[in-house]
């Protein structure tokens, strides 16, 4: 029965011990960043295509080095997820994002991007609905956006989650819409009030006949369904014509602004109602 001991499935190597000590050291690196307010918050507005108004923004993370560069999202949020890291790293950003977010005008949400393997915590909605509590910041304008692999891991306890939260008022959004995990049969059991479409299928439907189709028919099931579509990765103002011909009421894209931070979004909005 020992046979399966540690000491017989992975030795000791000179490159586990590296590995080891590497994922340490970033792990370390990580904590650090967080402790010392490091990790920023970038926001980029997700826009109404029938009239140009905005809807809200995304909190988007950037991870500051001292040299004044920055680590994507897509780099370190994998990290703090196998570090362990990802919860607290979550609560510290939602913080930090509903603060700044009291500051906007009060129509407007706070859409926040939740990691996959946060819905396998059933302490997650406890989590954000304490930093709302703490900050004030009003449930109904909190949109959580979760990708489809978020339901493979136990989809009844994902839909456990998400229902705590919509319950507590919070909007849910499905990130990357199309990419997935087919949530398709989910949707109709359990209405989710947002779906993106993912940037891959935006960045050549004006082009690929198949992409259209594609694009046409997310838009057809969230007509059909009362759920509002939102287009990632708009880029040109075709995209955008296209989009809201097909009956797409939001976008969010370089066409209308890149990620920005904190301070400027008011300039941002004082510059769109003041052209
Ligand atoms: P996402 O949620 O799909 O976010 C959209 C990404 O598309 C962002 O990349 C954004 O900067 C980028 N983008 C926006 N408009 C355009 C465009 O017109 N063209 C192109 N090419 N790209 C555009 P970013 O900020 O690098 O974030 C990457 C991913 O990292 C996000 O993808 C999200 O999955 C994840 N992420 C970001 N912040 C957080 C966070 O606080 N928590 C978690 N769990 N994940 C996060
Ligand atoms: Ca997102
Ligand atoms: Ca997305
Ligand atoms: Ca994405």
């Amino acid at each position: 029965a020992k046979r399966n001991g540690p000491a017989s499935c992975c030795a000791y190597t000179p490159e586990l011990r590296r590995a080891l000590a590497a994922r340490l050291a970033t792990e370390s690196c990580l904590r650090e960043a967080v402790a010392a307010d490091r990790i920023d918050v970038h926001f980029q507005p997700l826009v109404r295509l029938t009239d140009g108004g905005i809807h809200g923004f995304e909190a988007l993370a950037r991870w500051r080095l001292e040299d004044g560069s920055s680590v994507p999202p897509d780099v370190f949020i994998p990290i703090a997820e196998e570090a362990g890291l990802i919860s607290d790293l979550s609560t510290h950003l939602l913080r930090r994002a509903c603060k700044t977010a009291l500051a906007w005008p009060s129509g407007l949400i706070l859409a926040f991007n939740i990691s996959p393997l946060q819905l396998v915590d059933i302490l997650l909605p406890e989590r954000i609905l304490a930093v709302l509590a703490e900050t004030g910041f009003p449930a109904h304008r909190l949109s959580v956006e979760i990708t489809e692999s978020g339901f493979a891991a136990d989809l009844e306890r994902a839909l456990d989650i998400i229902g705590r939260l919509r319950e507590a008022g919070v909007r849910i959004a499905i990130d990357d819409f199309g990419t997935g995990y087919s949530s398709l049969s989910q949707l109709a059991n359990f209405p989710v009030d947002k779906l993106k479409i993912d940037r891959q299928f935006i960045a050549n439907f004006l082009t690929s006949d198949k992409q259209m189709k594609i694009v046409r028919a997310i838009v057809q099931i969230g007509l059909g369904l009362g759920i509002a579509t939102l287009a990632e990765g708009v880029e040109t103002e075709e995209e955008h014509r296209r989009l809201r011909a097909l009956g797409c009421q939001l976008g969010q894209g370089y066409l209308f602004a890149a990620p920005m931070p904190a301070d400027e979004v008011a300039t941002y909005l004082a510059g769109l109602s003041d052209p």
